[in-house]
């Protein structure tokens, strides 16, 4: 988008826009969710070009990226799916919280096998009496004698809990009586003995798959807690502003692949004599949506600039993820209509966009949540 990016930052999703055709292809995107398989050939190239260390500071071993190029980079991932990127911005937003809370030893332990791509992370906040209501979660965690924590309870929506090597940061509660300050994070590996974790027939997320888990007397070790005890509102709430930023980036890519699909197949397609192209209705629905995609972008960067600036902008980021979420939901319809029964196919692409569309209202914060979030900035709460 002209003007709105410097050089490098031009380049940089150039770059990454690139790799996505050229490396990653919408073909393989398309299989992964045909097949309902994680996406590890993929994951690992990515891993390879050093991208999941991008917001890492370069003493981890990181790129020392800002928030910033995170979202470019999540527009251009997101180009052909959210599923896709959500497969890689899940573990490398979820990694932030070890730079953020981590002691040293979390640190030590797993920032570089991140970066290299062994070990992934999954955020399991969600369960089935915690959905926007989060801090009514119930899943408890009570130290025994060795300061072992023992953990019970379920969770549930936990997006790539089950593909390898992942380790789930998991909200729990570690005080019944203080709703917000009885919260606490624990980092516990998927292989944890006793962790059932069953991968979910959802609707969207076919490929990176989401997740419930069951917990019954899990034990893990002290070393586990992420922060300090009674500090998980606070990782969570500080996370979801990284998260909302970075998937509303993907949204707007994969909202302007499905506009500038339903573009091309409307030169190419001919009915009556003409080309879809030629009837005025559906060359104004397809500038409503060109319009919308641009206002949407432009959201998601006032949002980004301010959070890579360290400003505050959970009303920036709310408006952002909102707006970025509806307007993918409004390109993916529109999408379906231009393309006609051929929409149907998964060939077609538009209808794995349509059902990831439907999960952009409601993952990371609902379309209504976010709303309270910015009637709130409005002192209308
Ligand atoms: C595919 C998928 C992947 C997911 N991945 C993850 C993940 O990786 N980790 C994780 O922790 N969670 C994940 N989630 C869970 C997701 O964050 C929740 O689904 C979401 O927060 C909404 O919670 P809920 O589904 O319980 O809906 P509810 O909270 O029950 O809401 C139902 C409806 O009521 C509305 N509503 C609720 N409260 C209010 C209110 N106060 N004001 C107005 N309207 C309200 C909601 O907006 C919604 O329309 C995922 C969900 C899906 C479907």
């Amino acid at each position: 988008m002209a003007n709105f990016l410097d050089d490098s930052e031009q380049m940089w999703l150039d770059t990454v826009n690139r790799f996505m055709d050229n490396e990653i292809t919408c073909e393989y995107i398309r299989k992964c969710d045909m097949n309902r398989e994680y996406p590890y050939e993929a994951y690992e190239k990515i891993a390879k070009q050093g991208w999941l260390g991008l917001l890492f500071s370069e003493e981890e071993g990181g790129a020392g990226g800002n928030i910033f190029d995170y979202t470019l980079m999540a527009e251009a991932l997101g180009k052909y799916g959210f599923d896709f990127a959500a497969a890689v911005l899940v573990p490398t937003f979820t990694a932030m919280n070890i730079s953020k809370f981590g002691t040293q030893a979390q640190k030590d332990k797993y920032i570089k096998a991140f970066i290299d791509g062994k070990i992934r992370f999954s955020i399991s906040i969600s369960e089935p009496d915690a959905g926007s209501d989060a801090s009514n979660t119930k899943t408890r965690a009570r130290q025994d004698d060795n300061g072992d924590w023992i953990v019970s309870g379920q969770k549930l929506w936990c997006s790539g809990a089950a593909s390898r090597n992942t380790v789930i940061a998991m909200l729990v509660r570690t005080d019944a009586d203080n709703k917000h300050g009885g919260l606490s994070v624990l980092l516990i590996p998927n292989d944890t003995p006793g962790l059932v974790i069953n991968k979910l027939p959802t609707l969207s997320r076919h490929s990176t798959g989401t997740t419930e888990i069951f917990l019954d007397n899990v034990r893990v070790p002290a070393s586990a807690l992420l922060g300090e005890v009674g500090q998980g509102w606070e990782i969570i709430t500080d996370h979801l502003e990284l998260e909302r930023c970075s998937v509303a980036g993907a949204y707007v890519g994969n909202a302007q692949t499905a506009v500038s699909t339903a573009v091309r197949y409307a030169h190419e397609r001919v009915q009556f004599g003409k080309q879809l192209w030629d009837f005025q209705v559906l060359k104004h629905m397809l500038a409503d949506r060109q319009t919308e995609v641009d206002a949407a972008r432009l959201l998601v960067y006032r949002a980004a600039r301010m959070a890579a600036d360290h400003l505050p902008c959970s009303r920036e980021v709310s408006m952002a993820k909102l707006y970025g979420s509806e307007t993918l939901k409004q390109c993916a319809l529109t999408g379906m209509q231009v393309l006609g029964g051929y929409a149907n196919l998964p060939e077609a692409d538009m209808e794995r966009y349509l059902r990831e569309s439907i999960q952009s209202t409601i993952g990371g914060g609902t379309s209504q949540i976010q709303k309270t979030i910015i009637a709130k900035s409005m002192r209308l709460a």
